[in-house]
């Protein structure tokens, strides 16, 4: 928890209960969380939180950098508590997400003229496919 509130301070986040608890949720879960999902748990600490308070805490989290959105291309974001270097493994159905190490000596850096004046801060890499549950063919329909 200490080391939580250091690292809201170094980023100039005011430091609130309701951050703390968001920020030592993403911590511990690596299942990447909607925002709804973080909220359910949230509020067994803090009963009185209210969705958007979440909703608002986490957008604070991402534009500081301590938490990445994780957008595949479907309507719900996914949060992500882990910044480091890391690729993601996202099943197209039903949008399981699995971290993969990912060495930065891996990272293909690119030509200066490819910038386009940009600072790149978070490079990402995802792999997409079907998770071993959603390959098994469907069970034929009774009817
Ligand atoms: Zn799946
Ligand atoms: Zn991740």
């Amino acid at each position: 928890m200490e080391n939580l509130i250091q690292q809201l301070r170094e980023r100039r986040i005011a430091v609130t209960p309701q951050r703390l608890a968001v920020m030592a949720i993403l911590k511990n879960r690596r299942d990447h969380p909607t925002a709804d999902h973080i909220y359910q748990e949230v509020r067994r600490q803090l009963p009185a939180i209210s969705f958007n308070t979440v909703y608002k805490t986490l957008e604070i989290l991402c534009r500081r950098g301590m938490v990445i959105k994780v957008n595949p291309l479907h309507a719900v974001a996914r949060y992500d508590g882990e910044t480091g270097q890391h690729a993601h493994l996202i099943c197209r159905q039903c949008h399981h997400i699995i971290d993969l190490d990912w060495e930065a000596s891996e990272v293909p850096s690119l030509p200066a003229a490819d910038l386009h004046g940009f600072q790149v801060e978070h490079p990402s890499l995802t792999f997409w496919g079907l998770c071993p549950r959603c390959q098994q063919p469907e069970s034929p329909e009774e009817d």
